[in-house]
C-alpha cells in the first residue's frame, strides 16, 4: 500500500514549540531554512537507565519525528557521559562512573561500555530513533580543553585548589533560562562554598586528587584531572551543530543547573547565542506522587516490564497519552490500562491490515479522513499535543463513515509520529500474550472457586509457556522465566 499520497494536505506546516527561554509557545523557525539541529541530553551510563529517564529520551524523539513529519530534515545529537557527573550537583562527592565501577568491582571504562550498550538496547525496544551523532564525553577531552582554554582567554575562569572554576558573576545573562534569583541566592542561606567564589560558581575540570588512582583522567593544561559534567554537551553540541543551533532537549531537572550551565560556557566563549529553542519534558512520578529516581530508591526498568510479559511500546503508548511538560503519573493501574489499550489497538490494526489487503491507497479524498488528518496534524504540530492526537485517533477508528483503507492509511501516517510499531506488529505474537493473559483469568476464578487442583493445572500451563506466577498484595503478576 502506498502512503505518499496521504501527505499532501495543502497548507505550510507550522510548528510550535514552547520555548523554556521565552516561557512562551513560539513558531519554530530553523536557522538555516532546512536542516533542523538538534542536541539531546543523554544518559549518565553507571547503571540501567530507569523508565522515568527513557521518558526525556521517547520526548525527544517525538520531538524530532514531528519535525520530519512536518517536512524538516533533522541532524540529531546526543551525549553520553561517561565522565565527570558526581554524585554531588555541588561539584563535589564520587564520580557516578568510579563509584559503580568500584561496588562492580571493575573499571569505569566497563561500566560505561555495559550501561551504553544497555541504554541503546532499551532506547531500540521503545523504537527511540538512533540518533545521528551519539558522542561520548570521554572521546572529546581535547575539544572539552579547547573551550575551558577559550573561557580562561575571556576572564571567566579561576582555579582553586581542586579545580578550575566557571565565574558566574562574570556573565550577566547567567540564570536567565531558569529565571534564577542570583542575587537572592548569593544572600541566602549559607551552603558550604569551599574555594568557590559564588554559589552558583562550577567546575570546568577537577584536578585528580594526590594519590588518587582514577579509571579516567587526562593531563592537561591545568594539571591532570577529568572534565566537570557540564562542559561536555558545550564541547560536543558545538563542534557537531555549530556555535549556535536550534534545539536543546532534556528533563525539567537540567534548568536549573545543568543548561545553566552550558549557556553560560557556551556564550561565555563564543559571544553568541548558543540555543534558540529550549523543551524540557517534565517527570514520571509514582503515584504516591514521588520522583522516580534512583537515590529514592522506587526505580523500574524497561526489564522489569518485560519480566512481566508487558510490551517496551506499551509504556510509549503510556508516555504519549500525557503532555510531555505534565507530571506523568505511573502505578499499577495505570500500567495495566495503558497496556490494554495498546493491545486493543495493536489488534484493531491487524483488522483493518486484513480488510483493507492490497487496496491501493493514493491521495486522500475522503473529507471526513481529510478531517482527521488535519486535526491531527495540528494537535502535534501544537507543541506536541500527543494526548490530544491519540484520542483523535481513537475518534478516526471508531468513524463508521470512513472506509478501512482510509482508516488504515490514517493510522500508518499518525504511527511515524507515534513511533508504536505499528507497521511491524506480527500476529502470532499478539495471540500468544493475550492467551497467557486469558489463563492467568482462568487460574484466578480458580482459585476464587477454590478449585486448587484446577488453579495449579493452569499454571502449569502458563509455566510451559515460558511464565511463572507471581502472587503479591496487589494480585497475580507474570514473570518471565
Ligand atoms: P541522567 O542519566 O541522570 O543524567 O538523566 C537522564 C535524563 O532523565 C535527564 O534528562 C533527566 O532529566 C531525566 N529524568 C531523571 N529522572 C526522571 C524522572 N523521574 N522522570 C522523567 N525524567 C527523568
Ligand atoms: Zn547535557
Amino acid at each position: 500500500m502506498s502512503l505518499e499520497g496521504v501527505l499532501n494536505m495543502k497548507e505550510k506546516t507550522k510548528i510550535k514549540f514552547r520555548n523554556t527561554l521565552s516561557r512562551k509557545i513560539e513558531t519554530f523557525a530553523p536557522i538555516d531554512g532546512s536542516e533542523v539541529k538538534m542536541y539531546t541530553c543523554g544518559p549518565t551510563v553507571y547503571g540501567r537507565a530507569h523508565i522515568g529517564n527513557m521518558r526525556a529520551y521517547i520526548f525527544a524523539d517525538v520531538a524530532r519525528r514531528v519535525l520530519e513529519y512536518g517536512g524538516y530534515k533533522v541532524k540529531q545529537a546526543m551525549n553520553i557521559t561517561d565522565v565527570g557527573h558526581l554524585t554531588s550537583d555541588a561539584d563535589e562527592g564520587e564520580d557516578k562512573l568510579q563509584k559503580s565501577a568500584r561496588e562492580q568491582k571493575t573499571t569505569a571504562w566497563e561500566i560505561s561500555k555495559k550501561y551504553t550498550a544497555q541504554f541503546l538496547e532499551d532506547a531500540s525496544k521503545l523504537n527511540i530513533q538512533p540518533v545521528h551523532i551519539l558522542c561520548k564525553a570521554t572521546d572529546h577531552i581535547s575539544e572539552q580543553i579547547e573551550l575551558i582554554k577559550r573561557l580562561e582567554d575571556n576572564e571567566f575562569t579561576y582555579i582553586t585548589s581542586d579545580g578550575v572554576y566557571y565565574d558566574t558573576s562574570k556573565f550577566p545573562r547567567y540564570g536567565d533560562l531558569a529565571r534564577l534569583d542570583v542575587e537572592g541566592l548569593q544572600a541566602g542561606a549559607r551552603i558550604e562554598m569551599g574555594e568557590k567564589r559564588n554559589k552558583t560558581d562550577f567546575a570546568l575540570w577537577k584536578f585528580s586528587k594526590p594519590g588518587e588512582k582514577r579509571d579516567m583522567e587526562w593531563d592537561s593544561p591545568f594539571g591532570k584531572g577529568f572534565p566537570g559534567w557540564h562542559i561536555e554537551c558545550s564541547a560536543m553540541s558545538m563542534k557537531y551543530l555549530g556555535e549556535t543551533f536550534d534545539i536543546h532537549t532534556g528533563g525539567i531537572d537540567h534548568i536549573p543547573l545543568h543548561h545553566t550551565n552550558e549557556i553560560a560556557q557556551s556564550e561565555g566563549a563564543t559571544g553568541k547565542k548558543f540555543v534558540n529553542y529550549w523543551l524540557h519534558s517534565d517527570f514520571l512520578v509514582m503515584s504516591d506522587q514521588e520522583k522516580m529516581s534512583k537515590s529514592l530508591g522506587n526505580v523500574i526498568n524497561l526489564g522489569t516490564l518485560e519480566e512481566r510479559g508487558i510490551d517496551p511500546l506499551a509504556y510509549r503508548y503510556l508516555c504519549l497519552g500525557a503532555h510531555y511538560r505534565k507530571r506523568l503519573l505511573f502505578g499499577e493501574e495505570i500500567l495495566k490500562n495503558a497496556s490494554n489499550s495498546f493491545d486493543r489497538l495493536k489488534r484493531k490494526l491487524l483488522e483493518l491490515k486484513e480488510n483493507v489487503g492490497n487496496a491501493q491507497f493514493r491521495e486522500m479524498e475522503s473529507p471526513i479522513g481529510r478531517k482527521y488528518l488535519a486535526k491531527f496534524r495540528s494537535e502535534v504540530f501544537n507543541d506536541l499535543n500527543t494526548p490530544q492526537a491519540l484520542a483523535t485517533m481513537q475518534d478516526m477508528l471508531g468513524d463508521n463513515s470512513l472506509s478501512d483503507v482510509d482508516k488504515y492509511g490514517l493510522l500508518m501516517d499518525f504511527n511515524k509520529v507515534f513511533g508504536l510499531g505499528l507497521d511491524k506488529i506480527q500476529p502470532e505474537k499478539l495471540d500468544m500474550d493475550k492467551e497467557i493473559q486469558t489463563l492467568l483469568e482462568k487460574r484466578e476464578n480458580a482459585r476464587k472457586n477454590r478449585d486448587w487442583d484446577g488453579a495449579d493445572e493452569i499454571r502449569n500451563e502458563i509455566y510451559n509457556s515460558g511464565f511463572v506466577i507471581e502472587d503479591t498484595p496487589k494480585g497475580p503478576r507474570l514473570k518471565k522465566r
